[in-house]
C-alpha cells in the first residue's frame, strides 16, 4: 500500500523527495502543487483551532538563532544521538538502534560506556560492510551556522523546534495580551534536524514542518473549564509503566494517570482535530513518556501516535507539562526578568506544550483516508483538507460548452470556493484525476446545461450522481 500511495503522491503532484535531478538528498520532500494546498488545509484546522476556538496569539519567529538561545535551552549540550561509524566503509549509525536490534527494545537511554560495552561484548559488526564500529560519540543534531562574516560572525543554529523562539519573547506576549493568564501562543514554521540516517519518507525529515503551541499558565491553575468537551473520548493508550488498556479521558485524569487536567484536555482536543482532518480514531492510540525518557523537567508528557499499517508508530503530538524550565533558562542567560505579578504572587509562568508535527499528519491523513475499489483508487479526503472542493469539466471542447463550463468555474470563484478546472481526456479519466487528488464533487457541463441550465453533480465517495441547477450548486456544497 506504502509504495501504491507514494507512486499517486509523485504521479499526482502531493508530494515527492526534494531536488530529484540532483539524485535527491535524504531527509527532504517538496510539497507539489496539490500536497501544498493539503498541508495549508491542514495547518488551517490547527490554527483556527487554537486563534479562533482558545484565543491563542500567533507569531513567527526566524528559523536562524544565535547560540545563546540553545545553550539556555540546553540543545547544545543535550540534543544529541549516540552515533558510532563503520571503520570500514564509514556508514553511520544510531548505536542504540544497532543494540536494540540484537537485544529488542529499550536501549534509548543507554549511555555512551553502556553502548561501548554491548557492541563489545555482543560482537556487534557493520550491518553493511561486517567491519568494525568505532567509539560511540554524541552527535548534535543542530545545523550549525555563521551569521555576519570574519571577527564578527555569529554562531548560530537552523531551530530544531519552534518553541524557544516563542518563548524569549514571553514579555512583548505578556503585553500584548493584557497581562491574562492563561496565555496561549501557536507558532506554525520549519525547523531543523541533521538526522543520522533518515528512513520512512515523510515521517523522518531533516527539514520539517511543526505548529507548536505554548499555554503560560498559572502553576497553581493547570485546568480548564472546557474539560467536559472532551472527557468522555475513549481512547487505547500505554503508560508510563508499559500498561495497555483502554479508558476514557475522565477516568485517566480521575485516577491520576494523566496528572494534569490541561493535559488530558489537550489530548481531547487533538484529537479530534486528528479525526477532523480524516485520520481514522481507531488507528490512534495515547502514549505516556516513561520516567526515563522524559526530560527531566517536565511533570508528564503524552503522545499521540497513530498506528500505520505500512509504517508502525507514528508520532504526532507531544502534550507535555514543561514547568517553568524554559523561562527561567531564558532568564538566567539573558538576565532579563520574565516574572509575573498576579493576586499579591509573584511567580514565573509555566509552559503546558502542545507540538504538532505537520508533515506527519499529512502522511496520516492520505494513508488513512487511502481507498481502492476494483475500478479506481481515491483518497476520501474531507472537504476541509481537500485541495479543491470542486472540479468542473467541460464535456466536449466545442458548441459553447467550455465557456459555459467557465462560467461555472468563475461562479465558484466567486464565492472563494478552491476549484480545479479540467478539459483534457475522456470524462472518465478526468474523474480518476480528480479522485486520486481527492476532489469530492465533480461537476460536468453538457449540452442539457445549455438547454435549462442544469449540470451532472458527482460524489467521489459514492460515485453517485444527479441532476442539479447551476443556481443550487453553492448551497449543495
Ligand atoms: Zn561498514
Amino acid at each position: 500500500m506504502y509504495q501504491r500511495i507514494l507512486e499517486i503522491c509523485k504521479r499526482r503532484g502531493i508530494t515527492y523527495p526534494s531536488f530529484e535531478i540532483y539524485g535527491g538528498l535524504s531527509g527532504f520532500y517538496d510539497y507539489g502543487p496539490v500536497g501544498s494546498r493539503i498541508k495549508q488545509n491542514i495547518e488551517n484546522l490547527i490554527r483556527n483551532s487554537y486563534v479562533i476556538d482558545e484565543g491563542c496569539m500567533e507569531v513567527e519567529c526566524p528559523v536562524l538563532s544565535p547560540q545563546d538561545v540553545w545553550i539556555a535551552s540546553g540543545h547544545v549540550e543535550n540534543f544529541t544521538d549516540k552515533l558510532t561509524e563503520c571503520v570500514k566503509c564509514g556508514e553511520p549509525y544510531r548505536a542504540d538502534h544497532l543494540v536494540e536490534e540484537t537485544v529488542g527494545e529499550g536501549c534509548d537511554h543507554m549511555s555512551i560506556s553502556e553502548l561501548n560495552e554491548n557492541i563489545k561484548e555482543l560482537d556487534i559488526k557493520c550491518p553493511k560492510c561486517g567491519g568494525k564500529l568505532d567509539r560511540v560519540y554524541d552527535y548534535n543534531l543542530m545545523f550549525k551556522t555563521y551569521v555576519g562574516p570574519g571577527k564578527y560572525k555569529v554562531s548560530s543554529y537552523l531551530r530544531p523546534e519552534t518553541a524557544q523562539s516563542t518563548y524569549i519573547s514571553f514579555k512583548r506576549l505578556w503585553d500584548v495580551g493584557r497581562k491574562r493568564l492563561p496565555l496561549g501562543a501557536i507558532q506554525i514554521g520549519h525547523s531543523f534536524r541533521n538526522e543520522i540516517s533518515p528512513r520512512k519518507g515523510m515521517v523522518r525529515l531533516r527539514e520539517f514542518n511543526q505548529a507548536e503551541v505554548q499555554f503560560f499558565v498559572d502553576p497553581e491553575v493547570k485546568e480548564t473549564p472546557r474539560f467536559g468537551e472532551v472527557s468522555s473520548w475513549e481512547v487505547e493508550l500505554r503508560d508510563r509503566v508499559d500498561r495497555e488498556y483502554k479508558a476514557t479521558l475522565e477516568d485517566l485524569l480521575d485516577d491520576g494517570v494523566i496528572k494534569i487536567q490541561l493535559i488530558a484536555y489537550f489530548l481531547g482536543k487533538s484529537l479530534n482535530l486528528f479525526r477532523s482532518m480524516g485520520i481514522d480514531p481507531k488507528l490512534l492510540r495515547l502514549r505516556q513518556h516513561k520516567d526515563d525518557e522524559r526530560a527531566f523537567y517536565s511533570t508528564d508528557t503524552w503522545d499521540i501516535e497513530y498506528m500505520s499499517p505500512s509504517l508502525g508508530r507514528i508520532e504526532l503530538v507531544g502534550v507535555s507539562d514543561r514547568t517553568d524550565y524554559d523561562l527561567t533558562q531564558h532568564m538566567k542567560l539573558s538576565g532579563e526578568n520574565m516574572q509575573v505579578t498576579r493576586d499579591g504572587r509573584k511567580f514565573t509562568p509555566h509552559v503546558i506544550e502542545v507540538a504538532y508535527g505537520i508533515d506527519r499528519p499529512f502522511y496520516c491523513v492520505i494513508e488513512s483516508c487511502f481507498r481502492e475499489a476494483e475500478d479506481r483508487t481515491f483518497f476520501s479526503l474531507p472537504p476541509d483538507i481537500a485541495p479543491y472542493k470542486v472540479a468542473v469539466f467541460p464535456l466536449v471542447r466545442k458548441d459553447n460548452i467550455p465557456e459555459k463550463a467557465r462560467d461555472v468555474y468563475s461562479l465558484l470563484g466567486g464565492e472563494r470556493i478552491m476549484a480545479f478546472y479540467d478539459r483534457s481526456g475522456s470524462i472518465g479519466k478526468r474523474y480518476a484525476r480528480a479522485d486520486e487528488i481527492g476532489i469530492p464533487y465533480c461537476i460536468t457541463v453538457d449540452y442539457d446545461t445549455l438547454e435549462d441550465d442544469t449540470v451532472t453533480i458527482r460524489y467521489r465517495d459514492s460515485k453517485k450522481q444527479e441532476r442539479i441547477l447551476i443556481g443550487d450548486i453553492i448551497s449543495h456544497i
